[in-house]
């Protein structure tokens, strides 16, 4: 029993026990044919199972390993880990099949288990299928809604500040610049939903009306405008105030004002303006962006309107070349 090894599903051989792990694709219960186990009645479950994505194999799960029926159908499209499975060869159909056995296990792994991470990058490398590389003149020319991988440099940053003002920070704003308005970057809002909170005239902060009892504030950095370019191609997208706390190296905006180490006076502040100073550098280096697009055409295919909002960045990949190896 020791010497039981995992498998590759295409390395299958005949009337061995074996572990292996296994992306579970499909479940059917065979409810109407009833097979005996141990002078018991058991359903018969099985199981569409994969490795290499496409490549389907079967799994039957039999006595009490049809008990984990529950669990499976919970997570299916998971990664499970299955352990002493026979394999056994189907004579009429002439395949390999995966067959419980009374020593049977089941764990399902955790997006983020090594083993998991493991099983993606050997046998699973491309791109999730959601997940498109792009460029811009192509995606706008395709018009196609949902989420794309763009590679752009990053050309202004806006943030709209109270009815018709915006800040608008670019390579032409100086370090000093940047650093004197971070105050305008930030503001005071309800700990709860986010809305802005006004003072009165006795500079108190009034309530949000929509989220009493709660009066609990927060501070939170504005949302952006972010004017991407890509091969004389440009556009705008919308970064919401955790991205921007993001591209800040999670910065939080209350701690702007605080020194880092007692004995110096450099403040996070500072921090903070130098990365927003060499992000919209001329010889900044272009990002890997991953947005959500939505275009509404009309008949003709015609945009009558587009929205772009940022859900990712991914700077250190493009550095480390692996950008290229993603595509
Ligand atoms: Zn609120």
């Amino acid at each position: 029993m020791d010497s039981i090894e995992f498998v590759e599903l295409e390395q299958l051989q005949p009337d061995v026990l074996v572990h292996a792990l296994l992306k579970v694709v499909d479940i059917t219960v065979l409810t109407e044919a009833l097979y005996s186990f141990r002078g018991q009645k058991q359903r018969k479950v099985i199981l569409t199972v994969e490795q290499a994505q496409g490549q389907h194999y079967v799994l039957v799960l039999w006595g009490p390993g049809a008990s984990w029926y529950p669990q499976l159908q919970r997570k299916k499209d998971y990664i499970w880990e299955f352990k002493y499975l026979f394999v056994q060869r189907n004579c009429l159909l002439e395949n390999l099949e995966l067959h419980t056995t009374p020593w049977s296990s089941c764990e399902c792994l955790f997006d983020d288990d090594i083993r998991a991470i493991t099983f993606k990058a050997k046998f699973q490398k491309t791109t999730p299928s959601f997940m498109k590389m792009s460029n811009l003149a192509t995606h706008l020319q395709e018009k196609c809604s949902g989420m794309v991988l763009i590679k752009a440099q990053i050309l202004e940053l806006a943030f709209p500040i109270l009815a018709a003002q915006k800040l608008v920070l670019n390579a032409h704003s100086s370090l000093k610049t940047i650093f004197s308005s971070l105050p305008n970057i930030v503001y005071t809002g309800c700990a709860k939903c986010g809305l802005e909170l006004e003072t009165d005239e006795n500079r108190i902060y009034k309530q949000c009306f929509s989220c009493l009892p709660l009066t609990m504030k927060r501070i939170y950095y504005r949302p952006a405008l972010m004017t991407i370019v890509d091969g004389g191609h440009d556009v705008c997208i919308r970064v919401g105030s955790t991205l921007i706390e993001k591209i800040l190296l999670n910065i939080s905006p209350d701690c702007l004002n605080r020194v880092i180490v007692p004995s110096s006076d450099v403040t996070y502040g500072m921090v903070a303006a130098d990365l927003l100073h060499s992000l919209l550098a001329v010889s900044a280096e272009p990002w890997l962006l991953k947005i959500q697009s939505l275009f509404m055409l009309d008949e003709n295919s015609y945009p009558l309107q587009q929205d772009f909002s940022l859900l990712d960045f991914y700077p250190d990949i493009i550095k480390q070349g692996a950008f290229s190896e993603a595509r």
